[in-house]
């Protein structure tokens, strides 16, 4: 592949250049690997800045229905829109697909959108790493926003939100008065909790939904990375496309004031950091993996289990085998 005249397209927002781009950083074929490690290096350069925005709900919310509206409402304003997603279930059994083109019809046929699903790999960390790099050739392509899409499961909120610059949490109107079991840590990580389906016969629930949570949320320790006010709760209508650009309005004040002190950029190196060490984690983590490494393990396992060794010593052992200790 000429990596040369791959980077000159996706610099010229070719959308094919981009995801042929997508789909070298996802494979991981030692020579790619190389060949894409080259080609983010050439497009640095470029210093282009997209606002990402991460965007998480449970199967049902309406995450495909809001990504469709509100990218389409972006890009009529002339922003150019991706959309990525970072799917933990590998197998996608049932459930959402996320980033599915066809569950977003409108937006996939639109010149100013770009749709790509999550890679398909086991690894949660592989995904996180793609999504990534994929995030960083949109902005190199010009991009002006970013949605990268997740399910409301485990570990796929903290992935998104740490390479994003904006968190949005989508949720349903709830029947009762219940908080809906938000679990604390997500509501924390959300900038602006937008409630869905705040039309019809829903509209008055929403409208409930959105005072519990905006209680909750006053609740909640103020950051030093939010001006007054933030984060807040707000309802939209997906479907009737209601609240989206008051929605807007607020994610671009919210970014406003974050570039002004100092915390956009701020944040940005936080998560440049943070990845760093979960790459250096993992890369270690990977060297438990060979089969040598995985037979050194089970022996040493057999070992401990029968009182042969302490668990401490066998572990010694086995860092020394990987050549990560000396004896
Ligand atoms: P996802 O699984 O989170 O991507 O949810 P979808 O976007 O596929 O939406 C799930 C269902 O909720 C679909 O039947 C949508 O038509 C419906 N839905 C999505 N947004 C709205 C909305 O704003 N109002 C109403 N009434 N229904 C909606």
């Amino acid at each position: 592949m000429n990596i040369d005249q791959l980077s000159n397209q996706v610099l010229d927002g070719e959308r094919r250049a981009l995801a042929r781009a997508i789909t070298l950083i996802e494979s991981s074929r030692g020579d790619h690997r190389m060949q894409a490690a080259e080609l983010l290096e050439r497009l640095k350069g470029a210093r282009r800045q997209a606002i990402r925005i991460g965007l998480s709900g449970t199967p049902g919310v309406g995450k495909s229905t809001f990504i469709e509206s509100f990218g389409s409402m972006l890009t009529a304003q002339g922003l150019r829109v991706a959309v990525l997603a970072v799917d933990p279930s590998s197998a996608r059994s049932g459930g959402s697909i996320l980033g599915d083109k066809t569950r977003m019809d409108r937006l996939s046929r639109d010149p100013n959108a770009f749709i790509r699903p999550s890679p398909s790999q086991t690894h949660l960390g592989g995904v996180a790493r793609r999504t990534r790099e994929a995030v960083a050739l949109c902005e190199a392509a010009g991009f002006n926003v970013v949605l990268i899409e997740t399910v409301g499961v485990g570990q796929s909120e903290t992935v998104v939100a740490e390479m994003s610059d904006l968190f949005l949490l989508l949720l349903a109107p709830a029947g009762g008065d219940e908080l809906q079991g938000v679990k604390r840590g997500i509501m924390e990580m959300a900038d602006v909790i937008l409630i869905n389906k705040a039309d019809g016969d829903l509209k008055a629930a929403a409208t409930r939904t959105c005072a519990d949570y905006s209680g909750a949320l006053r609740l909640l320790r103020k950051r030093p990375q939010d001006p007054e006010g933030f984060p807040k709760a707000m309802t939209v209508s997906a479907l009737e496309e209601d609240g989206l650009q008051t929605a807007w309005s607020e994610m671009q004040t919210l970014t406003d004031w974050r570039r002004e002190a100092g915390f956009f950029d701020g944040r940005r190196a936080d998560q440049a950091r943070y990845w760093f060490e979960q790459e250096l984690r993992q890369a270690l983590l990977s060297r438990l993996e060979t089969p040598e490494a995985r037979a050194e393990m089970t022996r040493l396992g057999q070992a401990v289990s029968e009182g042969h060794a302490t668990p401490a010593v066998a572990a010694q052992q086995l860092l020394v085998s990987l050549g990560l200790k000396d004896r």
